[in-house]
């Protein structure tokens, strides 16, 4: 089981008494102390293993923020992005629930993190701490943070939710997606500043061509090179079932490519539970 405390009211902070934002701006809507960059929109803090990439399988605690500039049509953290929901949390109050747990990697994860301000504030707060930082991120904002390992998940032409793919409407998000889904100069800056991972969320063998055309545009842009061995493949899904149908073929294009596979721990042991 991962080790949460289903008594910790920041274990889910999603609950009926936190804030419930259904507009489809990029963020939940802010206070002016975010804007001032000392409070963020938590959807979720937990601990457990990191189920994805080079650090796999490490105790670490999540903080989920809330709101993002995406909406792929598989989105696995639906109340950040689809329907936000979250606890506006400062970030001593954010720090005071990161120590309660015995962990020294913290995982800053979303929604897309990087829109808020007050990330740069919390990043430089744990790393005055000695905790090693993890930022998943979509890969279309840069922001200059102290970052131990940027996990970099640019999202493919396939996440786009078309009208007959659209968890929630008619495609309406579909286009803005489309227009914003990657960005090389941003990248190329995550790629340069920090030690990275490019992870993409592959559905089939028909993804490979345009991971390969975005390694290339990014490699092109970047100053220093991004070895295949920092390219890591994913299996599309969020349950077991799922990834069953798509584990084997993604672990055969990433040999097949030279590119490295990355299981999801999380799924592979406690299927689609949340706070995993
Ligand atoms: S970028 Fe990430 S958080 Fe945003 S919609 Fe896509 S999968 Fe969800």
């Amino acid at each position: 089981m991962p080790v949460n405390d289903d008594t910790d009211p920041l274990r889910n902070v999603a609950g009926d008494d936190t804030t419930r934002d259904t507009a489809s701006d990029d963020a939940p809507r802010d206070t002016a102390s975010d804007s001032a960059g000392e409070q963020l929109p938590v959807n979720e803090l937990f601990y457990s293993l990191q189920g994805e990439g080079k650090l796999a399988g490490v105790p670490s605690v999540f903080v989920r923020t809330s709101g993002c500039n995406l909406r792929c049509w598989f989105c696995d953290s639906y109340h950040t992005s689809w329907e936000p929901t979250h606890a506006q949390l400062s970030v001593d109050e954010i720090l005071a629930s990161v120590a309660d747990h015995d962990a020294d990697h913290v995982v800053v994860t979303g929604g897309e993190p990087m829109i808020h301000d007050g990330i740069v504030t919390l990043l430089e707060r744990l790393a005055d701490r000695g905790y090693h930082t993890t930022v998943e991120t979509n890969g279309t904002i840069y922001r200059d943070a102290p970052i131990d390992l940027a996990s970099v998940s640019p999202k493919l032409g396939s996440s786009t939710p078309t009208a007959d793919r659209d968890p929630k409407g008619d495609g309406e998000w579909a286009e803005r997606h489309e227009n914003d889904r990657i960005d090389i100069d941003a990248l190329a800056q995550l790629a340069d500043a920090y030690e990275s991972q490019l992870k993409f969320v592959v559905t089939g063998g028909d993804d490979l061509s345009e991971i390969e055309q975005i390694v290339d545009r990014v490699r092109a842009a970047a100053n220093d090179p991004i070895p295949d061995g920092d390219v890591l493949l994913m299996p599309e899904g969020t349950t077991r079932t799922e990834l069953d149908e798509t584990r084997q073929r993604v672990a055969e294009l990433a040999a097949e490519h030279g590119y490295r596979y990355t299981p999801r721990v999380h799924v592979d042991v406690w299927n689609d539970a949340p706070g995993t």
